[in-house]
């Protein structure tokens, strides 16, 4: 078997222990004669992965009893609608506009009452976070939300801002590829398809008493509160995600969120160092913002960067093509995606700007 190294934002790349687990018991889970996909999600089996899945959340991110750990359907997407409908109460909240995924959340918040940008850094070049002084807060906000990572962008707040309003972050793209102090988050969510699992749901940390605000009239399926009373099984949950995220949460256990904040920043580091070493590669995101899970940069032109994603596929290299409202090149390195991938990109780099620099 061949794996590729595969630089997909998402959908990415899972750990190979984990995909041969899931494999090796997916047609009889531990001897109960029917796989997890085929058990009822009130059961004995799966009840023991959903139990398993929230408590490996709450040791990595060194959770207290004030949060609950969700899990709702609809991706991240869903939040950027859900997020306001509960918590906006007729406040005023504060955005930070950084890029095409903040820019997502704030319309749709938009649409549910009073927004307030509190820093715009969607259009600089090269792209950016904030820095703390430049966010200018509302007095009494429902809360304050961050794209911790911009996946399009390439960048990444590297340290939280002190807020008194709520703390709330959609960390889609870096979530457990570092070690950060959640107690300072009110709420986190994040699609599960790039460090968490496969696709198919948002996982949801939050402080279980800002769910006591939101309003009655608030259909069912839409209020945390309902996953928080029901343990996320209101109704039948995405149990296949959430064994794959199960499984994923006890790699990582596995081998330690310190130990992969260090590799994964070492990682990006291997590549920003090609990116820097001379004019042919040009780096999207100013290097204080620079993302280390999604690698964004441009060759001298669009006829070059073609040659060079076709190229780097015929060497397993997959998925580089940048996203297609910014184009260029886009290296999604999360947890999982293995050190040897990254030496193999770089040498291809270096190997493609001797060729055609
Ligand atoms: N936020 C960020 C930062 C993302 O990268 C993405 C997906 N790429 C989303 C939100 C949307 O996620 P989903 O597809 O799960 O709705």
């Amino acid at each position: 078997m061949s794996r590729a190294y595969n630089f997909c934002a998402g959908p990415a790349t899972m750990p190979l222990p984990v995909l041969e687990e899931a494999q090796a018991e997916l047609v009889d889970f531990k001897g109960s004669g029917m796989s997890i996909l085929e058990s009822s999600h009130r059961g004995r089996e799966y009840s023991a992965v959903h139990e398993e899945a929230i408590a490996n959340y709450k040791e990595l991110l060194n959770l207290s009893d004030d949060y609950a750990v969700l899990f709702v359907h609809g991706g991240a997407s869903m939040q950027f609608t859900m997020l306001p409908m509960n918590l906006l109460c007729g406040q005023t909240a504060d955005y930070v506009n950084s890029g095409a995924w903040a820019g997502k959340a704030i319309k749709e918040a938009q649409n549910l009452g009073n927004i307030n940008i509190a820093a715009d850094c969607s259009k600089n070049t090269p792209a950016r976070m904030p820095t703390e002084n430049e966010l200018n807060l509302t007095n009494n906000a429902a809360y304050l939300h961050i794209t911790s990572n911009e996946t399009i962008a390439g960048t990444q707040w590297k340290s939280f801002p002190q807020t008194d309003a709520p703390l709330v972050a959609d960390m889609s793209s870096d979530i457990l590829s570092r070690t950060f102090d959640a107690s300072m988050f009110s709420l986190i969510y994040a699609g599960a398809q790039k460090n968490l699992g496969p696709a198919g749901t948002a996982l949801i940390i939050i402080r279980k008493d800002l769910a006591e605000r939101t309003a009655d009239t608030v259909p069912t399926m839409l209020k945390y509160s309902t996953y928080i009373d029901k343990d996320s099984m209101f109704n039948t949950p995405p149990c296949f995600t959430i064994y794959m995220m199960m499984l994923v949460s006890r790699w990582v256990k596995s081998i330690g969120l310190e130990t992969l904040y260090k590799q994964n920043i070492e990682k990006a580091a291997k590549i920003y160092r090609v990116i820097d070493s001379g004019e042919f590669y040009a780096g999207t995101a100013a290097p204080e913002s620079r993302s280390d899970m999604n690698i964004t940069f441009r060759l001298p032109s669009k006829e070059l960067e073609t040659k060079f994603t076709e190229e780097a596929a015929m060497k397993n290299l997959k998925g580089l093509k940048g996203h297609r409202s910014v184009g260029g090149i886009r290296a999604s390195i999360y947890n999982a995606f293995p050190v040897e991938g990254i030496d193999a990109l770089a040498e291809f780099m270096k190997e493609f700007e001797k060729t055609r620099g």
